[in-house]
């Protein structure tokens, strides 16, 4: 019998059947979708010339998992742009300031810096933070409209929800002391190859068996086995089963025997992350720019390499409900603002809101449901072992952290299968 049947083929399920394989453990990946890597999702873009990241792109520096894993399996990294440049939306145009008074945009910034250099030691003004809502914080410390207008910029590429559904705990951290543009700053590297070929090739280089285009359905945990029924009828089994989907899809898996009630918590309210990632190709826009503020919704632009047709691709972020569909003229206005004289070429994006095996961006957890993403609720249950970067680790929502659950689930997973010996 085969050792781990792995549901999910993103970078968490991926990597844990290479390190299973590591260990002379069999597996058998099933896969919802067509494609391998999940949210993960790399793929050519007309004549990109290569693959553009139509989810996770960027590898911190500090992303051993993801750096160690990425050499093992032969595809180099490729450092970011250096930022040439900044410009700030503000009263309908894009300028060089952030604000018109620009005395009172630093104190209030470095108001808000220093309540996040604060978190770490909770001394008394920060404590106040711990159970405000993100936007209870702004309005209870009343910001000019240009550093909320920075806050929001920044936690659309960091945070990614509604900013009354989350803690500003969520956000308001030591990390941002340093200032808001150390979050682009940390972006370090893209792979060459794109972040899905991490993905296909551990997959291939574990051995692992797969099924792809059929999503699981039901898990029983039948004690000596795990059994899985998939969408089209077909019954897969196994000693053990890892189970690495997004939090925002077990909500569609039924459990045999139940969940513990930590987990049907998180199973039910998921996450409520919800980025909308544009890719934008231009003429004109020069590699390095960076654009903040908000224009229709967009509120982070960044000008990041020259494609083979000469056109730049430039990847911008908002949150899906403030966009909406985005549609040409939304685009142009915004290009044209961010990048005066820039031609738009072409624009796509993945509704990831709307997938139905993903249906979220990356982990935003909803106020108060915090303690539900702990390892301890995450652990081993019976045969079954969870990983996937919405689970609580060190790094929680990167790439990075699908790596380290599935390190610590095939660890999990290895001792269940020796006490079977
Ligand atoms: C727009 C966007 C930008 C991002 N940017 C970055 C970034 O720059 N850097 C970074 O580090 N991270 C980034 N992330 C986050 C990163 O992409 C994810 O955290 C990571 O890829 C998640 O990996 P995973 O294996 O945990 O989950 P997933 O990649 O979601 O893998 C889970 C797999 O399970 C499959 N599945 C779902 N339901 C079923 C079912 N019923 N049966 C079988 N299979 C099922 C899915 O199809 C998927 O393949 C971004 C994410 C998005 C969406």
């Amino acid at each position: 019998m085969t050792d781990v049947l792995i549901i999910g083929g993103g970078l968490a399920g991926a990597a844990a059947a290479l390190w299973l394989a590591d260990l002379g453990r069999s597996s058998l990946v099933v896969e919802a979708r067509a494609r391998l890597g999940g949210r993960a999702h790399s793929r050519d873009w007309g004549n990109s010339g290569g693959p553009v990241e139509y989810g996770g792109g960027w590898i911190r520096a500090d992303h051993d998992q993801m750096i160690g894993l990425t050499q093992r399996l032969g595809i180099r990294l490729v450092p970011r742009a250096e930022i040439t440049g900044h410009s700030y939306f503000r009263d309908g145009v894009w300028r060089a300031d952030p604000a018109e008074d620009m005395a009172t945009h630093e104190s209030a910034m470095a108001n808000f810096l220093a309540d996040a250099s604060g978190m770490a030691e909770d001394t008394a003004p920060p404590r106040m933070i711990h159970g405000m809502t993100l936007q209870d914080y702004l309005d209870h410390r009343v910001y000019p409209a240009s550093v909320r207008r920075e806050i929001m910029a920044w936690w659309s590429i960091s945070g990614s929800a509604a900013p009354d559904v989350v803690g500003a705990d969520e956000y308001v951290t030591p990390k941002l002391a340093k200032g808001l543009m150390i979050k682009l700053e940390e972006l370090a590297f893209t792979a060459e190859t794109g972040v899905a070929s991490i993905a296909q090739r551990a997959i291939a280089a574990s051995g692992a068996g797969t099924v792809l285009g059929d999503a699981v359905e039901r898990v029983e945990d039948l004690g000596g086995r795990v059994r899985a029924t998939l969408a089209s009828g077909r019954v897969v089994e196994a000693a053990t089963a890892l189970v690495a989907l997004p939090v925002n899809a077990l909500s569609q898996i039924r459990f045999v025997p139940s969940l513990s009630p930590a987990q049907n918590s998180l199973r039910r309210s998921g996450h409520a992350g919800r980025a909308l990632k544009l890719l934008i190709r231009a003429k004109g826009p020069q590699p390095g720019h960076l654009a903040t503020g908000e224009t229709l919704g967009i509120r982070w632009i960044y000008a990041d390499r020259i494609l083979p047709d000469g056109t730049t691709l430039l990847i911008a972020f908002g949150l899906a409900d403030d966009i909406g569909e985005p549609d040409r003229a939304t685009v142009e206005t915004v290009l044209n603002a961010a990048f005066p004289g820039a031609e738009l070429a072409g624009f796509d994006w993945h509704d990831w809101t709307q997938d139905p095996f993903a249906r979220g961006t990356w982990v935003s957890p909803v106020m108060a449901t915090l303690p539900a993403y702990a390892p301890e609720h995450w652990g081993l249950r019976g045969r079954l072992a969870f990983a996937g970067s919405d689970l609580y680790s060190a790094e929680q929502g990167w790439m990075e952290g699908a790596l380290l659950t599935a390190r610590a689930a095939v660890a999990a997973l290895e001792t269940c299968l020796q006490q079977d010996l």
